[in-house]
């Protein structure tokens, strides 16, 4: 799967304040991505993360 910076992922299991849209911060082994709603931060690891990923925003340009 093709997760790069800057992409919003749109999550299928939801963040515990409500959120379920992320914003990737760092590609690669693990995935850092910060919560939209609440603005935390969490280190997942890419296997897992992509498991729980139901579909991505991107704004090209
Ligand atoms: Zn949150």
């Amino acid at each position: 799967m093709d997760v790069r910076v800057g992409d919003i992922l749109v999550m299928k299991k939801q963040h515990p304040c409500g959120e379920n849209t992320f914003l990737v911060l760092r590609s690669g082994m693990d995935f850092r991505i910060r919560c939209t709603g609440c603005g935390r931060e969490v280190m997942v690891p890419r296997a897992k993360a992509e498991k729980n990923i139901k579909s991505i925003i991107r704004k090209d340009g």
